[in-house]
Order: structure tokens, then C-alpha cells, then sequence
């Protein structure tokens, strides 16, 4: 058995926790995660919790899978690392890069032929904004350095991927964003239609601030165009469908990269092996991580589509940019064992045609909770708005912390969802079954339930 109290202790000791108050946190201590099984996972004191946040938006195959450990296991038996960067490849890296492209559909001249490979999300838009800028260079465009992103984005936390993301107080600490990025609004309909705008009429009109933005920089100089298919981290900010076509066009027009940052979307979670499927647009670059190993090892990377991939081999030279753990030959194999998965369990199928509609019926249902302003979903992903008013859209003061009071109660009751602000989120692993996603909102109700009654008094 686990020594709970010893953990903390050397937790609170020792280890400064990503994205928390670390003072609040040694006070309360950290819940000590030691076993996962299926779509579950155990803390130290043998609490069961139905995690539906999939770890963090990647463990898409579940928990428990041995083939991803045996395939681990042997490769670090065979060869455990090798490097990229001596002109040697190994087997694993260049059979995913393969797998990758074949996955991946055709989209005329952008198609993905190509992977560059990072560790994380982060390193992997930080290569991003690298690449984008020497493809620029190359084409003897180099005042073209500008990325324009949105606000309320998260593309990581390195000093690019943070600057990227439109997070506020992530930009507050650290004199973020760096040079050449640049912001506009999120196609956020519920918070940001004006009254008696359709949400067709609001995407076309979000995507029009991105055309706003590139005139006012100066279109010459605008290098790319990134953001993800559906806001994850920022709250599961959903686009209308007119949104994709309309950046689609604007993007051409100009001549400008498109980056489809798919670290939460790609890999089933909406329905098709990425995102951009799913809206119907046509990226340059996608960004990819987590779930390309169902989480159970750190991998990340870029497709670069033909347009930039041949600029960078014909003209190219040396791309003086990578990693030590570029084509990791560990976390290549294991994701080739979870695509493997993905593929004999048909996830991305299933998610489109079986499980995702399923969710959305039960999802749509808490639209009738007293505390509910919209409940949506897209795929296996979720979010639903916590308001005072669910008539009038009325929300709660700041300062009462509502999503915050509702993941306590979802702790408490064995569910892990996520809070951000007051849009309560789920992304659940893809492999769940329709009895488990009745469980799963049974629980949901009963944390609105106990939520209602705590801001009620
Ligand atoms: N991009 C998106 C869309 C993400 O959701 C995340 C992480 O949640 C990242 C990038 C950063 O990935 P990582 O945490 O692997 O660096």
C-alpha cells in the first residue's frame, strides 16, 4: 500500500506542480494518483474516480493497455535511443512518419508527407513558428514573420508556444507574447453573438476579424494563421460551421500558411483521424501530441504539408532546429502499437457514427438543468456553461469560483472533469461504452445537483 501521507509530504517538499497554487496546494495536499484501469483511475486511498478528462485530453485508448507497454518494453530492449540527428533513422520513427502520411487525407497540393518530431505540444509549435519563418526566408519573403492566433487559445507553455496561446495571465508572467504574434477574438457564439445574430452569421463574422487583422498588420508581412479546429483548453469553444470555410478563404487569399494545432483534436477525439476533417478545411502544418501514444509516453511533432516540406528539402540546407528525443524510438513504437489500436477498434468510426452522437443526445439533456446555459458537444469532447440565469445567459459573479465549487463536487463523487472559468468540460477516452456514458452523466447531474444547492444558498 501507498503511504499517502509520506507522498504528500515529499510532494509538498519537492515538486512544484504545473498550473496551480503551489501555497493552496501544500496546504491542502496532493491527491495521490497510483492505478488506472480502463476509463478509471485510483487514488492512494483506493477512491475509484471515472476520469472524464482522459488524463488530459490524451489517454484516447483508455488505461491498461499492454500492448503499448509491450511494445515499450521492447524496444528499449532492442534499442532504447538513438538519435537523429547523425544521418541515422530508426525503424520506429520512420514507420510512424509513414503511418502518419497514409493517415492523413490528401489535400491537393498541402498533403502530409512529412513529419518533423518533438516531445510535446509545446516544442512542437515552438517548430511551428520556426519553420514557418524560414519557409518565408527561403521563398525571399523574410519581412512575412507575423503569426496571428486567438485570444483565449493555449498552444503551450514555452516562451512561442504561450505567446501563441491568447491566455492573459499566462502573457502577464513573463512579458509574453515575444515579438511578431499577434491575437483576435475566438468564435465564441455564446458569449460573444450579438442579439438576434444566427451562429452562422457570427462565424462568418469572427472569421472576418482575422482579414481585419491582416490588413492592419500589412498582409506582406503576415508569415501564418494558427489555431485549433474546436478551443479545447479554453473551454470547448466550438465554431460554427460557417467559421472554417470563411478563415479557409481569407488564408488563401492572402497567400498565408494555415497551422492546425490538433494536439487535442487529432486521433479520434473528434470523430476522424484530425480535426481538420471533421470542418473541412485544408492546413499547411498540423501540430500533433498527446494522443499520438494514447499519453502512455511523451511524443510529439508536425505534419508539414508539401507546399512547405519542399521549400525546406529543395532549398533548404540545414534546418538548424531540433531535439535530443526528435524520432525517440520508444515513444515511435509505442505510438505505432496505439495507432494499431486505433485502427483494429476503429475509434475514430466509432466516436463519428456510434458514441459521439450517442453523447451528444445525453449531453444535450442537461440543457434542462436549472444551472445550465448550453451544453455541447463535438466528437468525445464537451463543454457546458455554468450561469446563474440559463434564460436570460445571467452568469455568476467571478469571484464565487462556480466551476471551481463544481470540480470539487465532481472529486468528491468520483468524477473528474475540468473547470475553466465557469464551462465545465469533458473529453473522454474514445473506447467508452454507452452503459459508461450513462454513468458518467448520472454523475454529472449529480454534481450540477450538489453545485446548485451550494450558489442557491
Ligand atoms: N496545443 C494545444 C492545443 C494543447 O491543448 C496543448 C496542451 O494541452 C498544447 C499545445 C501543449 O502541449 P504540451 O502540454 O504537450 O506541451
Amino acid at each position: 500500500a501507498v503511504d499517502t501521507q509520506l507522498i504528500q509530504a515529499l510532494d509538498s517538499a519537492h515538486f512544484l506542480h504545473p498550473f496551480t497554487d503551489l501555497k493552496d496546494l501544500q496546504a491542502r495536499g496532493a491527491r495521490v494518483i497510483t492505478r488506472a484501469q480502463d476509463i478509471y483511475v485510483w487514488d492512494s486511498e483506493d477512491r475509484r474516480m471515472l476520469d472524464a478528462m482522459s488524463g488530459l485530453w490524451c489517454v484516447n485508448v483508455g488505461y491498461g493497455r499492454k500492448e503499448l507497454a509491450d511494445a515499450a518494453s521492447q524496444q528499449m530492449m532492442t534499442l532504447p535511443y538513438y538519435n537523429s540527428f547523425f544521418q541515422t533513422t530508426n525503424v520506429p520513427a520512420a514507420k510512424l512518419a509513414a503511418k502518419l502520411a497514409a493517415l492523413a487525407p490528401d489535400v491537393g497540393e498541402r498533403s502530409f508527407k512529412h513529419v518533423f518530431y518533438s516531445s510535446s505540444g509545446s516544442e512542437s509549435n515552438d517548430s511551428n513558428v520556426r519553420m514557418v519563418r524560414r519557409y518565408w526566408d527561403l521563398l525571399g519573403q523574410p519581412q512575412r514573420k507575423t503569426i496571428i492566433s486567438r485570444m483565449n487559445a493555449y498552444h503551450g507553455s514555452t516562451m512561442a508556444g504561450a505567446s501563441l496561446g491568447g491566455m492573459r495571465d499566462m502573457h502577464a508572467q513573463g512579458d509574453l507574447p515575444i515579438p511578431g504574434i499577434t491575437h483576435i477574438g475566438q468564435p465564441y457564439f455564446f458569449e460573444n453573438g450579438a442579439p438576434g445574430e444566427s451562429a452562422e452569421d457570427f462565424g462568418v463574422r469572427a472569421a472576418g476579424w482575422l482579414e481585419t487583422k491582416i490588413l492592419e498588420v500589412g498582409a506582406e508581412k503576415v508569415a501564418a494563421f494558427i489555431a485549433e479546429p474546436l478551443q479545447g483548453a479554453g473551454g470547448v469553444i466550438i465554431p460554427p460551421a460557417s467559421y472554417w470555410p470563411e478563415i479557409q478563404r481569407i488564408v488563401d487569399k492572402y497567400g498565408i500558411l494555415l497551422i492546425s494545432d490538433e494536439v487535442i483534436c487529432a486521433f479520434g477525439r473528434l470523430g476522424h483521424w484530425f480535426g481538420y476533417e471533421k470542418f473541412g478545411y485544408k492546413p499547411d502544418l498540423i501540430t500533433f501530441a498527446k494522443a499520438i501514444t494514447g499519453g502512455y509516453i511523451p511524443l510529439g511533432g508536425v505534419m508539414v504539408g508539401n507546399r512547405v516540406a519542399k521549400v525546406l528539402i529543395e532549398q533548404g540546407g540545414e534546418f538548424t532546429h531540433g531535439y535530443t528525443y526528435s524520432g525517440h524510438p520508444v515513444a515511435c513504437a509505442v505510438a505505432l502499437a496505439n495507432l494499431d489500436i486505433m485502427e483494429r477498434e476503429n475509434l475514430p468510426g466509432r466516436v463519428r457514427d456510434d458514441v459521439g452522437p450517442y453523447l451528444a443526445r445525453a449531453f444535450a439533456q442537461l440543457e434542462t438543468h436549472p444551472l445550465v446555459g448550453v451544453a455541447e458537444t463535438c466528437g468525445f469532447v464537451g463543454g457546458l456553461v455554468l450561469v446563474r440565469n440559463p434564460q436570460t445567459r445571467e452568469k455568476f459573479k467571478a469571484d464565487l469560483n462556480v466551476g471551481m465549487v463544481c470540480r470539487g463536487h465532481c472529486f468528491a463523487n468520483g468524477l473528474i472533469m475540468r473547470a475553466v472559468g465557469d464551462r465545465m468540460i469533458i473529453a473522454p477516452p474514445l473506447t467508452m461504452t454507452h452503459a459508461q456514458i450513462d454513468e458518467m452523466l448520472a454523475l454529472i447531474v449529480k454534481c450540477l445537483d450538489s453545485t446548485y444547492a451550494d450558489v442557491r444558498k
